[in-house]
């Protein structure tokens, strides 16, 4: 019996000018769905008042069908949360009530697939739409792996099925077939993304393929036909393994120092930073007024702005610098008495000079 599948809609494009070096798109690629380390990300369930008009197949009507899951549905994923977090990730997860709050927007819809947005693509989702949809219940036996997947998901992981490290050689057809099967019902083009199509080098979670990885779908025989051990099938134990594990704490390590660095207004801070590499810096401001923070050097990089707010860094601003040859710059009013932070995460640098940043 074939497992059901998480299936991913294609992650949108990144509109990268042509003629950037192949090791710079490399870097954007890989890093362009990771959060800033250090980031709160919210989540909240969609709730009663949020849903989606669906189709009536031969009817030409639509009907209503709430978002919205039961209490032990949600548990599931409150548990997956804290799960992934237990690892002592630098990254935080905190419910919410108001989705206009949320990065992360959970919907329980049956029938609609289980899905996510891969890590910051979620910021492209309108706010009143779902960046993460569970169709099957969660709570039957097994199931919790599928809640932690979709969290792999939003944490910027791709299925690890389609490592190009894995060397899997597919019974296209076979495959196709299975998956257009019950209780899936995925078209070639469903069953080709999610499953057929070889990631980059630069988008895979690590640099070989973990047959056990929360990221990787259990598949019956008879759709792999090299390596040989896996004509049998794959039986991932849906759990993390130590290799999804080393991942997140690679990219997400534990916020060290606790309190960051200030960056003093009008004085530059040399960032020293390899590629995927993070500094963080808070801002007192000592008066308030219009303020920028802006980078210096040839880099692509990411830089966010936190307001602390009951003890918790919110996001204010951000700037992706990918890809463009300008350097980051937000503009933003900061109030004295208030604190901020300020995360910057390099993709990759070339040149002579030191990368840097400053706020004035
Ligand atoms: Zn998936």
């Amino acid at each position: 019996m074939t497992a059901r599948h998480c299936s991913l809609p294609p992650q949108p494009a990144p509109a990268y000018p042509p003629g950037l070096a192949a090791e710079r798109l490399g870097a954007l690629i890989g890093g362009r769905r990771l959060w800033v380390n250090g980031t709160v990300l919210h989540y909240c369930f969609s709730g009663d008042t949020a849903g989606s008009e669906i189709a009536v197949p031969g009817t030409g009507r639509t009907r209503w069908v709430s978002w919205g899951g039961a209490e032990e549905q949600q548990d599931v994923v409150r548990e997956c949360f804290e799960e992934w977090r237990g690892l002592g990730l630098g990254l935080t997860f905190t419910e919410v009530r108001d989705r206009t709050e949320a990065e992360l927007r959970i919907g329980f819809q049956l029938g609609d697939g289980t899905w996510s947005a891969v890590g910051r693509d979620a910021l492209r989702v309108g706010v009143h739409e779902r960046t993460m949809n569970f169709g099957w219940d969660l709570t039957a036996p097994g199931e919790r792996a599928t809640a932690l997947h979709q969290i792999g998901h939003a944490l910027g992981m791709l299925h690890e099925h389609q490592s190009p490290y894995a060397g899997i050689h597919w019974d296209d057809e076979a495959v196709y077939a299975e998956l257009a099967g019950p209780p899936n019902h995925w078209s070639r083009d469903r069953t080709y993304h999610n499953i057929l199509r070889r990631l980059g080098p630069d988008e895979v979670n690590g640099s070989v393929w973990d047959p056990q990885s929360i990221m990787q779908y259990a598949l019956p025989p008879g759709l792999i036909l090299e390596p040989e051990q896996y004509h049998g099938g794959v039986y991932p134990p849906g759990t993390l393994s130590p290799a999804d594990k080393e991942f997140v704490l690679r990219r997400y390590p534990p916020a060290d120092p606790p309190r960051p660095p200030p960056l003093v207004p009008f004085r530059s801070v040399p960032l020293g930073l390899g590629p995927g590499e993070q500094a963080d810096f808070r801002i007192d401001p000592p008066e308030t007024r219009d303020y920028t923070v802006g980078t210096f050097g040839e880099a692509d990089r990411v830089v966010v702005l936190f307001e602390e707010r009951d003890g918790e860094p919110r996001f204010l601003a951000g700037h992706d610098d990918g890809g463009t040859a300008h350097n980051a710059a937000i503009a933003a009013r900061l109030v004295k008495g208030r604190r901020y932070y300020v995360r910057v995460r390099l993709y990759s640098a070339w040149g002579p000079g030191e990368t840097a940043v400053m706020c004035w």
